[in-house]
Formats: structure tokens, C-alpha cells, sequence
């Protein structure tokens, strides 16, 4: 007979268009298995797969096949989160819609994913730039304004002139924009907020609930991200003046050392403060300067630390002392009330400042080890005790944080409060490639949301995008122009696009009713599919895309769409995909196309590769060798069952057999085949290695081979090496799907794998046969003993040297030499 060949290009196909026509992997919420949902973070469609995606899609197709062998009703969606800049960018350059640039894309990416063979339900497939997507963002958007949940404001924001647009605080990282690298500006604009900041406190203990199934270095970055502090709210009278300055501080302790007040330049106080100032041009030009900086170097430890005094003086409440208010550069007006009561015997930025312009220095906190009365080069800002304190001196400075806080409580002077280093979320975007914000702007009204009735506000998809990278929108009449909904009158249409960020907030609870044209989807299908169970994707998400889904789902279970709390129950962070030691791009031409090497070896050696090279959350080096190994175990796996084919019958993996009744060769087989079984669904199921899973799978493979010609004469011999093979099959289908469905076809299985069941083992297959070993000292038989067949030399010579009977003849002797020969026999010298 002539052996078939591997031909994985051929076969994927086949399986590919097998699983397409059948909708194997298409589910319904009305199933009574218990349901699991795994997602994998969507793409940006940007032209191509890259080996990055392969890897994240590749561990969630794993976990998806697995689950549903172990019976769950799973769920696995895909879709396209399309709208940005690259569209638009690239729009520009070749003349062309960012709408035709998108689809053109996912359609070319969507054959790339189904070449790999994901287990996609492709009937719940969505793009974010689909008006049947985004009509249920502007609902929201709308149902979150008459909730309060949205409002407009002019502030200073994050401007990025090389994307002509303003940015959230979580897409500025270090000072930088952090898609193009350019330096982030401040500029003022009225923009649209979304007051993530409502659900600071429970975004934050939510995270608790969140320990187990998370990455600890998420939910770190995420706590601090939040930035909850605990302390006082405390004002500060002007002289000759009505107003007062609020000031936010965790350090009430040390209220009698403040002796000067530091404003944030954009502070709404300033214009007061210096309007008949002498110095205000000077004090003008000097908040001009500052406020054109941006805040990472408004506040890095090397800036020299420059101020304006503005002529006034505030009060201490508790020593009544004079404060001269200084205007400070490195004071944030987004950070606490933009109001800092500067002590600089305790904190090192207020003491170079106060060095600098000749402010008084007051130490009020004593460090019991070194009680100095006077700072010098380095402020004291550990606990102590408190001194120059009035009624508060002698305590241990944590106490006295309590007691001032009593105190000014009672005398009404200021109180306890939480800050955030949380902003409210700037979702405008003065972008064309983005969903329209659904407002009407009308002269008599004001800014009015747009009916349900009338939504989606639809993109349009016919315009020419500019040269300079501006949106066309503000310059469409047809767009621009129409009636306000309250009045009649006329009414212009916002221009501002959305935040992306808002798409990728709820897409996955989209996927539970993708299809829905009434409703952003289906209450019965949410509340069964969501949570999601298992999410993966990158680390450069732990902060922005994390956060904003976890805030929408809690507004919106609280607008009663939603029944859970958080969105994602477990999440796993993939490690990156290096070449040479660096993360793969085409800057540093270290590119691998996934395109290429499924042409070269099939996708299933591509997977297998991906899964088998490391850990899923660890960095995996691209090697070439490595995947020509994976590429050669699979076609040993191929000839193994094909020469094995006429003997084999569909057993199925971990078939019953009466253990007594097998031969020792038969019994090993079985031994190792359960015992792979066992191994591997530890690794894979409870912990995700799918390495080490793998490398199970390889070792029986191994056996297989060594002891497949002692096995095939017998029809006993035949069914365990049925069995053996079928759980090859059955743990690597997950892994490698198309070779193993296609040789459970050639055993002539009635089902098919996707079908089958995850294997249980059998704990009496585990258990090997006693021998009987007999035990001499010097020549003579002393014992004998029954132990494990497969016992190793140490452990046996450990047995007899611990026997009774043996201990009685080398009792007070010298051991001069151990004999042992496996299974048989034991043989001690001794002397003396
Ligand atoms: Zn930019
Ligand atoms: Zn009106």
C-alpha cells in the first residue's frame, strides 16, 4: 500500500471549508450546556495578520477547542475594532476612503484568520466603523447624557498638531502622544467628558474581586492609575479678599509649617490675584510659558522649580500667619484643586523653592532619631514627632493627622475628603475617521442630543479627505446642516468624532447579539454570555482599553443593560513575539509573515510552533529551527498512524480494558498513555501551559513508536495502540486541528474530533505490576521482596537495606559493594 503524504495545504483547506459550510462553531444562548466565553483583544485592521496576532488568536483557539471538548457551550467571536487614524492616514496617501481602506482590509485579514483555522463563530463577526455598530454607541452616548453621565466643558487638553487632535490623559504617555511619538501640547477646547470618574471608588475595589483571575502587575497599574489618597480639603482666607483658596492635602500634620501658598498657573484664582498687580505683565508672560509645557515636565524632579510671587497673602488657619501666594511651575491644576500650601521643612519641592526665593522654613515634624530644628539640603517628609505645633506638639505625627483633622472639622475650617488621580474621560476627537458625536447644536437650545428616532448620525462614506490631515467634516454643509429636534430651528451638527477607545468599551457584549437591528443587543443573550471568562491580549492594554470597558459596563448595568459587575472574570496578558532578541517590526526589518510560513508549512505547524516555544504569557523568540521541528514532529505524527492505519479502529482515547489481562508491554503502553492523559489536562486545562501539554503529546508519541511492532500481533495489542493514538489526536486537536481531524477521519471515525470528548484517565492504568526480588548478603539469600516493576536502582538498594530481615546480617558491618540488577536481584558485600 502507498502511504497518503502529508499535505497540509490540502487538508487545511478542506477542513476549513468543512467547518464554514457546517457553522460548527456558531452557538446559541439557548443551549443548556453550561456556557464559556473567550475572547481574544480585536484587531485593528490595519492590512495584515502579524505574528503577534497568530500567537493571542492562536492560545485563544486552544482554549476554545478545549472548553468545548470538556463540554461547555462556547463562545469565540471576531470582529475589527475599524475606526482611527491609520485609515485616515492612509486614505490621505493614496486618495482613497478610509471607509474602502478598512473593509478592503478586513476582508483581506478575515481570509488570512480563516486560513489559520480559528474556531471563530464568523456569524457574530462586527466592524466598529458599521453604522449598525456605532447607531448603538451614540444611544449610549445619549442615555449616559440624560443620566449625567456625559458633559461638556472647556479645558485645557492633550493636543497632538502631528494628529491634529486632542488626546485622553491615558494616551499621553510621558509627555509624548502615544501613537506617533510627537510632544503633547496644552490648548483650550470645549469637549465632550464621560464622568468615569462617578465610578472611581468602585472601579477600584472592584479590583479586589479581580485578584484571582488577573495579572498582579494589571491591578497595580490600574490601582495607581486610579490614584485614590485619603486627606483633608482646607481654605485658606485671602487678605482683602472675599474669596478663599481651597487646597487639597494628605499631610494636614503639617499645617503649622505651611508658610507660603503654590497656584497652578491656570488656577481660576490667578486673573484675580494679579489684576492690580505692578508685576502683572511680567507674572502674564511667566504663566504664558508654563502652561505651553507639558505635564510630565511640569512635574519631573529635574525642573527647576521657578515661581512668581503675586502680591497677595493668604492666612494659615491654625497659626494665622501671612502666606505670600506664589504662582509655581510646577503645580498642576488637574491634580487635586490646583492649590498647593507649600511646606518645605516636608517636602523637598517646596524647600528648593522656598530656598530659591527666601521663604521661611519651619520644621514642625521631628524625626526622633535626628531631632534637628532646622532643615538643610533635604526635607523631612517621614512620620515623626510634632513640634512648633501648638496643643498638638509632643504626638506622634500619624495620631496628629487625626486629632488637627478632629480639630478643624469642629472648627469648621476644612474636611476629610478622597481624591483620584482619576480624570473624567475626553472622548472628542477632531478626527473624520470616528463615530459622530450625536449632538445639534442650536442657537436658541444649546447643545441637543439627537432623538433615537434619527440615529445612527451616519459618517459619510462619499467624502474627500484633505491633504493637511484635517477633518472634512467641519467644512460638509450636508453634513453640518440640519434642525434642532427641540425647536425646529436651525441647527448645526457636532464635528467631533469619538474616542476609538469608546468602540472597544462594550464590543464584546455586542458579540452576544451581533445581529440585533433593535436593540444594542438582546437582555437574555447578555446575561447568559457575559462575563467574559477567559481574555487575552496584550499588556499595553492594562490601562486604557481595560479600564474604560470596566467603567461602561458599570454604567451601563447601572442604566439597567447589563446584570454584571466586571467584564472580564480571568484576563491573560500574552507575551510579545521577538525576533533577534527585539519585539518584531518593520523599522528594525525583523518581520515574519504569518502569510508565508502557512504557504511554507501549513498553518497547524505555525500553531504548533507558537504554542510550543513558551509559555503563553512569556516572550516567544522566533526561530527558524524551531519551527522546522514542529513542522517535522508533525509529519512523524502523519506516518506513524498511516502505517498503523490498517490496524486501528476507532476506539476512541482512554479505551477500557481489563488491566489484568494485558502483558506487561501492553501495560505499559497504557500506563503511559493515561498517564500523559493526566499530565496534560493538568497543564493545559488548570494552567494554560500548552508547552509543556505538547511536549506530553511528543513523549507518547515516542512510546508509540518504540513499542508499536510489540503490540500489533494481538487484536488487544491493536485496540491500545488504538486508544494511545486517539489520544495523541485528542490533545493535540486543540493545538494542530486539521491533522487531527483528518486522521480521525482516515481511523474512521463515525463523529468528528470537534465533537469528541476531553479523555479522562483511569487511575488503576497508573499502577504497574510487582516483581519479586530476591536479596543476598555476601552470595547468600536474606530476603525477599515485592516491589514496582518500573522501580529504579536507588530506590530498590533503599528497600532491601531497609529490610528487617537483611538489617539483622549487616548489622556493625562495612558495605563494600551494592549489586543490583533490575527485577531480579539485590546483592550485598560485606565485611567484618
Ligand atoms: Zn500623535
Ligand atoms: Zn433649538
Amino acid at each position: 500500500m502507498i502511504e497518503k503524504k502529508y499535505t497540509p495545504l490540502a487538508i487545511e483547506a478542506k477542513w476549513q471549508q468543512k467547518w464554514d459550510n457546517d457553522q460548527t462553531f456558531a452557538v446559541s444562548h439557548e443551549d443548556i450546556r453550561p456556557k464559556y466565553y473567550v475572547l481574544e483583544m480585536f484587531p485593528y485592521p490595519s492590512g495584515r495578520i502579524h505574528m503577534g496576532h497568530v500567537r493571542n488568536y492562536s492560545i485563544g483557539d486552544v482554549v476554545a477547542r478545549l472548553k468545548t471538548m470538556m463540554g461547555y457551550n462556547v463562545i469565540h467571536p471576531m470582529g475589527w475594532d475599524a475606526f482611527g487614524m491609520p485609515a485616515e492616514n492612509a486614505a490621505i496617501k493614496n486618495r482613497t476612503h478610509p471607509a474602502k481602506w478598512t473593509y478592503e482590509n478586513i476582508s483581506y485579514m478575515r481570509s488570512e484568520l480563516k486560513k489559520l483555522g480559528y474556531s471563530y463563530d464568523w456569524s457574530r463577526e462586527l466592524a466598529t466603523c458599521h453604522p449598525g455598530y456605532y447607531k448603538w454607541e451614540q444611544l449610549f452616548f445619549i442615555k449616559f447624557m440624560e443620566n449625567g453621565l456625559v458633559y461638556r466643558k472647556k479645558a485645557p487638553v492633550n493636543w497632538c498638531s502631528q494628529c491634529s487632535t486632542v488626546l485622553a490623559n491615558e494616551q499621553v504617555e510621558a509627555g509624548i502622544c502615544w501613537r506617533c511619538d510627537t510632544v503633547v501640547e496644552k490648548k483650550e477646547l470645549s469637549q465632550w467628558f464621560l464622568r468615569i470618574t462617578n465610578y472611581a471608588e468602585e472601579l477600584l475595589e472592584c479590583l479586589n474581586s479581580l485578584e484571582q483571575g488577573w495579572p498582579e502587575r494589571v491591578i497595580a497599574m490600574q490601582k495607581n492609575w486610579i490614584g485614590k489618597s485619603t486627606g483633608m480639603e482646607i481654605d485658606f482666607a485671602i487678605e482683602d479678599m472675599e474669596q478663599k483658596i481651597r487646597v487639597f492635602t494628605t499631610r494636614q500634620d503639617t499645617l503649622f509649617g505651611a508658610t507660603f501658598m503654590s497656584l497652578a498657573p491656570e488656577h481660576p484664582l490667578v486673573e484675580l490675584l494679579i489684576a492690580d498687580s505692578p508685576d502683572k505683565d511680567r507674572i502674564t508672560d511667566f504663566i504664558q510659558q508654563v502652561t505651553r509645557m507639558d505635564n510630565i515636565s511640569r512635574t519631573s524632579e529635574s525642573l527647576e522649580k521657578e515661581g512668581m510671587f503675586t502680591g497677595k497673602y493668604c492666612i494659615n488657619p491654625v497659626t494665622q500667619d501671612k502666606m505670600p501666594i506664589y504662582i509655581a511651575n510646577f503645580v498642576l491644576v488637574e491634580y487635586g484643586t490646583g492649590a498647593v500650601m507649600a511646606v518645605p521643612a516636608h517636602d523637598q519641592r517646596d524647600l528648593e523653592f522656598a530656598r530659591k526665593y527666601n521663604l521661611p522654613v519651619r520644621v514642625v515634624v521631628q524625626n526622633p532619631e535626628d531631632p534637628v530644628e532646622e532643615v538643610s539640603e533635604q526635607a523631612y517628609a517621614d512620620p515623626g514627632v510634632m513640634v512648633n505645633s501648638g496643643q498638638f506638639n509632643g504626638m506622634d505625627s500619624v495620631e496628629a493627622k487625626a486629632a488637627i483633622a478632629d480639630f478643624l472639622e469642629k472648627q469648621d475650617l476644612g474636611k476629610r475628603t478622597v481624591n483620584f488621580r482619576l480624570r473624567d474621560w475626553n472622548i472628542s476627537r477632531q478626527r473624520f475617521w470616528g463615530a459622530p458625536i450625536p449632538i445639534i447644536y442650536c442657537e436658541q437650545c444649546g447643545p441637543v442630543p439627537v432623538p433615537e428616532k434619527d440615529l445612527p448620525v451616519i459618517l459619510p462614506e462619499d467624502t474627500e479627505m484633505s491633504e493637511d490631515g484635517k477633518s472634512p467634516l467641519p467644512r460638509l454643509e450636508e453634513f453640518i446642516n440640519t434642525t434642532c429636534p427641540k425647536c425646529q430651528g436651525p441647527g448645526k451638527r457636532e464635528t467631533d468624532t469619538m474616542d476609538t477607545f469608546v468602540e472597544s468599551s462594550w464590543y464584546f457584549a455586542r458579540y452576544a447579539d451581533a445581529r440585533n437591528e433593535d436593540l444594542p443587543f438582546d437582555r437574555n443573550a447578555v446575561d447568559y454570555w457575559l462575563p467574559v471568562d477567559q481574555y487575552i491580549g496584550g499588556i499595553e492594554h492594562a490601562i486604557l482599553h481595560l479600564l474604560y470597558s470596566r467603567f461602561y459596563v458599570k454604567a451601563l448595568r447601572d442604566l439597567g443593560y447589563l446584570s454584571i459587575d466586571e467584564p472580564f472574570s480571568n484576563l491573560l496578558t500574552q507575551g510579545m513575539v521577538l525576533k533577534d532578541g527585539a519585539k518584531m517590526s518593520k523599522s528594525k526589518g525583523n518581520v515574519v509573515d504569518p502569510d508565508d510560513m502557512i504557504q511554507k508549512y501549513g498553518a497547524d505547524t505555525v500553531r504548533l510552533f507558537c504554542l510550543f516555544a513558551s509559555p503563553p504569557e512569556k516572550d516567544l523568540e522566533w526561530s527558524d529551527s524551531a519551527i522546522e521541528g514542529a513542522y517535522r514532529f508533525l509529519n512523524r505524527l502523519w506516518r506513524l498512524v498511516m502505517e498503523l492505519l490498517p490496524i486501528l479502529t476507532p476506539t476512541g482515547p482512554c479505551a477500557s480494558f481489563e488491566q489484568t489481562e494485558l502483558t506487561e508491554v501492553q501495560k505499559e503502553l497504557r500506563a503511559k498513555e493515561h498517564d500523559t492523559i493526566r499530565r496534560v489536562s493538568k497543564d493545559m486545562i488548570d494552567k494554560f501551559q500548552f508547552n509543556t501539554a505538547i511536549a506530553g503529546a511528543m513523549e507518547l508519541v515516542n512510546t508509540i513508536n518504540q513499542l508499536k511492532d510489540k503490540l500489533t500481533d494481538t487484536q488487544q495489542g491493536q485496540q491500545l495502540l488504538s486508544s494511545a493514538i486517539a489520544s495523541v489526536l485528542t490533545i493535540l486537536n486543540p493545538i494542530t486541528p486539521h491533522i487531527c481531524e483528518e486522521l480521525w477521519q482516515e481511523i474512521k471515525y463515525q463523529q468528528p474530533l470537534t465533537r469528541a470528548s476531553w479523555p479522562t484517565y483511569d487511575p488503576q492504568a497508573l499502577i504497574r505490576d510487582e516483581v519479586l526480588v530476591v536479596v543476598q548478603v555476601n552470595g547468600k539469600l536474606r530476603s525477599k521482596l515485592n516491589v514496582a516493576a518500573d522501580i529504579d536502582k536507588q530506590e530498590l538498594t533503599r528497600l532491601a537495606l531497609s529490610d528487617e530481615k537483611i538489617q539483622k546480617h549487616i548489622e556493625g558491618k562495612e558495605i563494600v559493594k551494592t549489586i543490583v540488577v533490575p527485577g531480579k536481584l539485590v546483592n550485598i558485600a560485606v565485611k567484618g
